[in-house]
């Protein structure tokens, strides 16, 4: 699929962050995927921005060396990377020093681009004041489109400190704030379904669906990021921003228009309608779990506590399970289950939506099955309906059905290279499409949500998270919460 984008165009691409780990990781490897697909408008400078002093020419060796770390497929030929290369520059900024905006301003200045975009992929604590001297160097035109990387703060009042300050230099359809889960593939093919097609509607609902599960695991540690996980925790490095986003692209009415903020009122209002869970409640519903050492893709690992950053009596959770539920007509009394943790069973991040079982059963079915709609996000990204047909294995016998998985990527279709979340985020930022960004507003509801969950398990301290084995799939309470309801996680059916 090639994406639309504005021929002739001309836009510098400022990459505060630009020797991080966001960027040779995620960003470079998407802009390139842009340019190899012919997307990216060739009239485009890309700016690496750090404290390092860096040539342009030392900047694009080291992003081609950190391409070697890419997938085979993605790395570019020599010559590919010749000719994105001459794309790429570098800048050497503090950006405590307010002098070098000036030098920024300098360097952007003579070209006036059509767009320029101001990428802040470096730490939070940095947002405010790159902001501030973004619009007192003047900076901050009306061609100019900030975006912002996660975490954009640590509970509702820093968000809003934050949000407010940015806002003080930028209008709100400016901002970009990513959230790389809705430029998945899967969740635009989900948005189509749902809204491009009737088929569905009349099923999402709750006389039809009995309950959604919402499962981001991820096989590894902490990594590096051990001091900043530290402090941060599952619930806010997960749930508050990419579950609660998956959860809204799941349960949102349909728009009025497929324009920015018809798509935002609709995830908002499913924001607003989140139940808030009494600490009662939260005691049922809530479970937070934390890694001891165990063994992951065959190899022994250590314990949280034990990884480097981390506090050695550290309580913080690396694992989460919730029940949300949402309190509108189309919603009432259909569990929605968040899962999210560190050194689980396998890196696979998925969202089932399990349907009501036939009400009177005529044939010979196995047992516990019933229609599912899988949205798979990781490490694959597809879709697929779980019906049942019939079964070919007894040729004699004519009402024995077998599950079957109906495709709904349609690969064969479309082809089966697709456009990738940060390629397709970067250049929805470039063209200016506001769809799958996240709004203020969301934001806050979103923190208003957790944070009662927070105060709660601050509050029962004593407690602390349940430990799992790192290689498991968690602590078993997660599997106790949701089989109250008489559910199981789909890797335990
Ligand atoms: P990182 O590897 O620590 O990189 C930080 C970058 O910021 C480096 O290029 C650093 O270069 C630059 N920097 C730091 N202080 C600076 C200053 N005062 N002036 C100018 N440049 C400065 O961090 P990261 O992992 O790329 O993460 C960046 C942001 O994205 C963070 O907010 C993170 O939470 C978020 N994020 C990261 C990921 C990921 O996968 N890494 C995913 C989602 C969100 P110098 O030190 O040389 O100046």
């Amino acid at each position: 699929m090639k994406l639309s984008y504005i021929t002739g165009m001309s836009f510098d691409l400022v990459l505060f962050g630009g020797t991080g780990d966001l960027a040779w990781r995620k960003l470079m490897p998407a802009l390139f995927q842009a340019f190899r697909h012919g997307t990216l408008p060739k009239d485009g400078r890309i700016v690496g921005v750090a404290r390092d002093d860096l040539t342009d020419d030392a900047y694009r060796a080291l992003i081609h060396e950190r391409f070697d770390q890419v997938d085979l497929a993605k790395r570019p030929t020599p010559g590919e990377f010749e000719r994105f290369a001459q794309h790429l520059h570098f800048l050497r900024m503090d950006l405590s020093k307010p002098q070098d905006f000036q030098r920024l301003a300098q360097w952007l200045g003579p070209r006036n681009a059509d767009v320029v975009v101001m990428y802040l992929a470096v730490g939070p604590s940095l947002f405010t004041v790159a902001c501030e001297q973004l619009a007192a160097a003047g900076l901050n035109r009306p061609n100019t489109r900030l975006v912002l990387e996660k975490p954009l703060g640590h509970d509702l009042a820093s968000n809003r400190s934050i949000n407010e300050t940015v806002r003080r230099a930028f209008s709100e359809r400016q901002i970009f704030r990513i959230d790389h889960y809705l430029g998945k593939p899967s969740v635009q093919n989900l948005f189509a379904l749902r809204f491009g097609n009737a088929l569905f509607e009349p099923l999402w609902r709750r006389d039809t669906i009995s309950h959604i599960e919402i499962t981001i695991a991820e096989d590894f540690g902490v990594e590096k990021r051990g001091t900043f996980y530290d402090t941060t925790g599952a619930l806010r490095d997960m749930v508050q921003n990419h579950a609660l986003q998956l959860l809204c692209a799941l349960a949102m009415e349909p728009p009025i228009n497929a324009h920015a903020d018809a798509i935002r009122d609709e995830k908002l209002k499913v924001l607003r309608s989140l139940k808030r869970w009494t600490p009662a409640d939260l005691a049922q519903h809530a479970v937070r779990g934390q890694y001891g050492a165990g063994v992951a893709n065959g190899e022994q690992v250590p314990a949280y506590r034990d990884e480097p950053g981390v506090d050695p009596a550290s309580r913080t959770e690396t694992f989460v399970a919730l029940r949300a539920e949402i309190a509108n007509w189309r919603w009432a009394g259909v569990p929605f289950y968040i899962r999210t943790g560190k050194r689980l069973a396998a890196r696979d991040a998925h969202i089932v939506v399990n349907f009501r079982p036939a009400p009177h059963a005529i044939f010979n079915s196995p047992p516990g099955t019933v229609n599912r709609l899988v949205i798979e996000l990781q490490p694959r990204d597809g879709l697929q309906l779980h019906l049942l047909a019939q079964g070919q294995e007894n040729r004699r016998a004519t009402q024995n059905l077998a599950p079957v998985h109906l495709d709904l990527d349609f690969e064969h279709r479309f082809g089966s290279e697709r456009v990738g979340a940060y390629e397709r985020l970067l250049l929805d930022v470039i063209d200016g499409r506001l769809n799958l960004f996240v709004r203020s507003d969301e934001q806050e509801e979103a923190w208003r949500w957790v944070e009662p969950v927070l105060e709660h398990w601050q509050a029962e301290e004593s407690n602390g998270p349940r430990p799992y084995a790192a290689g498991t799939w968690g602590p078993s309470a997660a599997s106790a919460m949701i089989a109250r309801d008489g559910h199981s996680w789909s890797e335990e059916l």
